[in-house]
């Protein structure tokens, strides 16, 4: 009897994965290892509908409890595993148990970016990464007048348009000259900005927290030029950090994130890394990306699954993403970075519009604001009119801390 396959982490890139080795054939054991109390969910609602009270627990699960039985993959919730023996081709759970695997896909995601901010453990505090954490910011959601927010990113900005949708006074605290701006070009910033001042949000570009104040509980934000912001709830939304401390303590390459090639295959033999963890060579960008997207874990597992299986398709996605705040979508195709001009096309006062980032006269990315099909002709575009395979460095969409 061969061994089975194991999966390190039960989240959105191993759910694609076991899926699609049970639809490839695959009919050995495989088991899913899982460290949070809940069945594998999907995480963008948890800034969104899930996080605005209009989403069930039963809809943010990526399956039904009955899929894990009917498909015949063990799912193991509340179990980390703590070590790999890549010459002995076992893992360690916190238990202490050992199990051979005949392949291990490493699909641990990321963690919320921690900061060294005096105040960051009183009570108040949080982030937003987990049903856990989601669950924690409702208990004092409600009571709470004053919200705060450390950083204008993606996740800063959807819950800023949650609180303020709740009636709260929310300010946005962010040390850029704009928000987004490591992703978006100045015309989308503003764009949100403004739709973010519309609905009674303060921004506080180019800014930086020095403390959060208070006894137990947070009281406030101090802020570098001397205003103190006062706060009852503080949310970090500085970032996430790939997990890694499993593939690095076990000996495999790991830069940006655990390192994969276009296979998804580690420096390890027979171990496979996918989703938010990796980084990978893109030679549509002609260097190592690592994405933190739902686009990139599904993609980038249903590779992994097929590698396992001794398939050879080549990972080299145009990355997609989106971001919902207020009635705004705001849906991303490709990586903008290199761009030299931009175009509107649409209503730009009216929120219905598409920028299209361009070097030279080739296209690299189109950002849309409510327009989903020009979302979806951009998607298909970029990928008929092939990589940048010039070599030009791009950074942007949902590409590490953004
Ligand atoms: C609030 C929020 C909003 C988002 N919004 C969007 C969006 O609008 N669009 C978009 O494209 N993306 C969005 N994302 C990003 C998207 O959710 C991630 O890119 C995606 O979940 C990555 O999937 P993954 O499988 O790589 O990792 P995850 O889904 O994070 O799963 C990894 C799992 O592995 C577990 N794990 C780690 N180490 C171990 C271990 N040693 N043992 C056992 N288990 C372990 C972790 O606890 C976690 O449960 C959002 C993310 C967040 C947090």
């Amino acid at each position: 009897m061969t061994d089975p396959i194991l999966i390190v982490g039960a989240g959105q890139a191993s759910i694609k994965a076991a899926e699609t080795l049970r639809q490839k054939g695959y009919d050995g054991d495989l088991v899913l290892f899982g460290d949070e109390a809940f069945l594998p969910y999907q995480r963008p609602p948890l800034s969104k509908a899930y996080l605005k009270g209009e989403m069930d627990e039963e809809r943010l699960f990526l399956r039904p409890e009955a899929y894990f039985e009917a498909a015949f993959v063990e799912l193991r919730t509340r179990t980390s595993v703590t070590s790999i023996d890549p010459a002995a081709k076992s893992i360690a759970l916190s238990d202490g148990t050992r199990l051979p695997y005949s392949s291990l896909l490493l699909a641990t995601g990321t963690r919320a970016r921690q900061i060294p901010l005096e105040g960051a453990a009183l009570e108040g505090v949080f982030s937003l990464r987990t049903m856990a954490d989601v669950a924690a910011i409702r208990a004092s959601l409600n009571a709470a007048e004053n919200v705060v927010i450390l950083g204008g990113g993606y996740i800063g900005m959807e819950f800023a348009a949650v609180a303020a949708g709740l009636g709260k006074t929310v300010t946005v605290i962010e040390a850029c000259r704009r928000v987004m701006e490591r992703s978006v070009a100045p015309e989308i910033s503003t764009y949100f900005q403004n739709l973010h001042r519309a609905h009674g949000v303060t921004l506080r570009l180019e800014q930086k927290v020095e403390r959060l104040t208070g006894e137990t509980t947070v009281t406030g934000a101090a802020l570098g030029d001397g205003t103190q912001v006062p706060a009852d709830l503080v949310l970090l939304a500085v970032g996430a950090v790939p997990v890694t401390e499993l593939a690095q303590s076990a000996g495999l390459a790991v830069g940006s994130g655990i390192t994969v090639d276009k296979y998804a295959r580690t420096s390890a033999p027979g171990i496979y890394a996918a989703g938010d963890c990796t980084e990978f060579p893109s030679a549509r960008y002609g260097r190592s990306i690592r994405l933190e997207s739902v686009q990139n874990a599904i993609d980038q597992a249903r590779i992994a699954a097929g590698s396992m299986l001794g398939e050879t398709e080549a990972y080299d996605p145009v990355p997609w993403f989106w971001s919902d705040q207020y009635d705004a979508k705001l849906q991303i195709a490709a990586l903008s970075s290199g761009y030299d001009r931009t175009e509107i096309e649409g209503d730009y006062d009216g929120g219905r519009f598409a920028l299209r980032y361009f070097q030279g006269d080739r296209l690299l990315a189109v950002d849309t604001v409510n327009a989903p099909r020009d979302h979806m002709m951009a998607r298909k575009l970029l990928a008929r009119t092939g990589p940048d395979r010039d070599g030009t460095p791009a950074n942007g969409t949902r590409e590490a801390a953004a």
